[in-house]
């Protein structure tokens, strides 16, 4: 595929998401939010449209979107339905990973083949019971016997799990291997159990579908996706999770900020002539919602550029690009809220009812996961070591 079909076919993949988000997404947000149901309607809209796909390598019969248009396709999604554009970041995260480090693979190779076709959708595991939030440790480990696995595990949080077609799910190279010593393993719905052992009644994102899990798998050893998962983890699941979950914070204050000037024009209309006195909270807002995109639009060209190198890979281990992955994902995740509660002065009573076409409530409740889904003090702490070594360039 020649760069103007490329470009032609992301065209085409942002404006079917862009319809899906104004269409079926924005219309049953509420519904999902407040039954704390998977987005059915609006991921199998998605799958129609061969959005699932998008990051998989033209080589293998996708679109090969770059990190810039991931991003710009999960934050059209998120202002709609938050928890579907996660969701969609959370999907496209795995499929870069095995994408990225399974290139090599006939399995995977395939595999990706198969996921352009039938549009899987894939979930994640890798929080489990007894490593308290660290994504770099896991206490269960895969098991081979012979050309087969055997890979169980106790996962705290597991999104749409129980609705995915297939999970990565991190654990031990082996049982004698230390906790830091992990791969990551793709495993089938059709050879797994999965008992929910907890339950997802949150204050937000409640669409992505979270509990507990106890997974118990097996499958073909060449579903463990070649390579330690520490290089996968630096050179893909962090970058793609922080890049895509900025972008999509970013798609709700967004849409937050969009209420709020919509209210302000309106009470504009009502005095013509005059600014309403509340245009000033609006224009401080707006400084903020540009920073925000600004910074994200920039890692993720950055990531694409650093990517196109023959030595990129090498440079996403190194600390400088850690470190700016670090600021990324805590600046955005604290600015989404506030931008969110900016809105709400803004507009006030009318964004804080649940019943009026302003409410903002939905928004709030789903832009504070930001800063749990990997804590940011947990971050903040690995950023501080960083720094103490660190010098300016
Ligand atoms: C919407 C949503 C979806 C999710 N989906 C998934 C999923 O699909 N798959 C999955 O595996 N996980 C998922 N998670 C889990 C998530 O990414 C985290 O692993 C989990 O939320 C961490 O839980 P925790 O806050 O109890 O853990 P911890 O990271 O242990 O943090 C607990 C508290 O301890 C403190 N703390 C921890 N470490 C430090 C430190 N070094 N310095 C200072 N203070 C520290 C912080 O105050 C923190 O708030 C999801 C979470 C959310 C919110």
């Amino acid at each position: 595929m020649d760069m103007n079909s490329r470009s032609q076919v992301f065209d085409d993949i942002l404006s079917a998401a862009r319809s899906i988000a104004k269409e079926v997404a924005a219309p049953n947000a509420a519904d999902v939010d407040a039954q704390a149901r998977f987005p059915r309607e609006t991921i199998d809209a998605l799958k129609r449209a061969g959005v699932l796909a998008a990051p998989v390598p033209v080589a293998f019969g996708g679109p090969g979107c770059t990190m810039r248009q991931l991003a710009q396709i999960c934050s059209a999604l998120s202002g709609a339905c938050a928890s579907s554009g996660m969701v969609l970041a959370m999907h496209y995260i795995q499929v870069a990973c095995i994408a990225r480090h399974g290139a090599e693979s006939e399995f995977f190779q395939s595999y990706m083949r198969e996921l352009v076709r039938d549009q899987h959708l894939l979930a994640s595991m890798t929080s489990e019971v007894g490593t308290f939030g660290d994504t770099r440790s896991s206490v269960c480990a895969v098991e081979r016997q012979g050309d087969r696995f055997v890979l169980n595990k106790d996962a705290t949080t597991g999104s749409y799990c129980a609705e995915a077609e297939a999970i990565l799910v991190t654990c031990r190279r082996a049982a004698d291997a230390p906790k830091s010593d992990q791969v990551l393993v793709l495993v089938r719905k059709a050879d797994c159990t999965l008992v929910q052992t907890t339950t997802w009644d949150t204050l937000g994102m409640r669409g992505t579908r979270s509990p507990g899990f106890r997974l118990e798998s097996s499958g073909s050893v060449e579903q463990i996706v070649p390579g330690p998962f520490a290089e996968g983890s630096s050179q893909s699941m962090v970058p793609y999770s922080h890049i895509l979950w900025a972008s999509l914070w970013w798609g709700i204050a967004s849409d937050a900020i969009a209420k709020a000037a919509g209210f302000v024009r309106a009470e504009a209309r009502k005095n013509p002539g005059t600014v309403p006195p509340n245009a000033i909270r609006l224009a401080d807002a707006s400084v903020r919602l540009q920073a925000m995109r600004h910074n994200w639009l920039a890692l993720a060209d950055e990531f694409d550029e650093i990517d196109a190198r023959a030595d990129g890979r090498q440079e996403l281990l190194g600390m400088p690009w850690a470190l700016k992955m670090n600021n990324l994902k805590v600046g955005a995740s604290e600015a989404a809220p506030q931008l969110v509660h900016s809105a709400l002065q803004i507009i006030g009573i009318l964004a804080y009812k649940n019943d009026s076409p302003f409410s903002l409530g939905r928004h709030y409740r789903d832009a504070l996961s930001g800063s749990l889904m990997v804590s940011n003090d947990r971050i903040a702490a690995k950023s501080a070591g960083m720094l103490m070594v660190l010098k300016d360039d």
